[in-house]
């Protein structure tokens, strides 16, 4: 059968992941998260000292970037590749709401992005992958055969992020992850760099009053017609 990419792009917290996964199992392809690789980074220079609430240090950072592996490894029981920095499985870590409260900073820097890019675009060679993300569709790979772009109200996707916190036993407040979450949107919507914009050929979804399952068949129809 012939194998398609799968462009996934959005705001924070639209469900860009469960929809990936979703498809990416359905289909027996490659689901990449392009979000997990920045914020490795950003864990690794939150580690180094290189950003705190205080300070950027930049100049530092980009001279640190040949020193960052970034690997994914499936773990079957999860079903889903985990993120390792430097042989490290880091995928709790990176989840924190610290590590959210950087990493847009961190994704402006256009270094940081040329190399994440760059080891993304290996990754998709061989096609048959679901990549999310903000710039898949517009800069990682442009000639996706299948480009969507998921969107959802602020308030929704505050509270699935804080619901997932929640679960995971990270005392948040509401309020603080909607804070969070509106401040990632003006960065990431305003960088100079791969700003988040819906490439021209997306197909737009706005999830906020559907269901997963909904989601996933609306999306399963598009993708059986781009293969057929
Ligand atoms: O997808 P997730 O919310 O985990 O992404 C975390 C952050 O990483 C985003 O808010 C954005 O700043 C950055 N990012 C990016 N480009 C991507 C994926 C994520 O700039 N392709």
């Amino acid at each position: 059968m012939k194998k398609i990419t799968i462009a996934i792009d959005g705001f924070s917290s639209t469900g860009k992941s469960t929809l990936a996964k979703q498809i990416a199992n359905h289909l027996g392809y490659v689901y990449v998260d392009t979000g997990a690789m920045y914020r490795a980074v950003t864990y690794f220079a939150m580690q180094h000292g290189y950003i705190t609430a205080e300070l950027f240090d930049k100049e530092n950072l980009i001279l640190a970037l040949p020193s960052i592996k970034l690997e994914f490894h499936f773990n079957p029981s999860l079903g889903f590749a985990e993120m390792y920095l430097n042989g490290v499985n880091v995928e709790t870590e990176i989840r924190t709401i610290e590590v959210s409260n950087f990493v847009s900073k961190i994704a402006e820097v256009s270094q940081v992005r040329a190399k994440l890019v760059e080891q993304q675009q290996q990754m998709g060679q061989g096609k048959g992958i679901v990549m999310d993300g903000r710039d898949i569709g517009t800069v990682v790979f442009p000639d996706a055969e299948l480009k969507i772009f998921m969107t959802a109200s602020p308030e929704t996707r505050a509270q699935r992020r804080f619901d997932e916190l929640q679960s995971k036993g990270q005392n948040v407040s509401y309020e603080d992850v909607l804070k969070n979450v509106q401040e990632r949107d003006y960065i990431d919507t305003n960088r100079a760099d791969s700003p988040l914009v819906k490439a021209e050929n997306a197909i737009e979804i706005d999830n906020s009053h559907l269901t997963r399952e909904e989601q996933f068949e609306l999306v399963l129809d598009l993708v059986n017609h781009r293969i057929n």
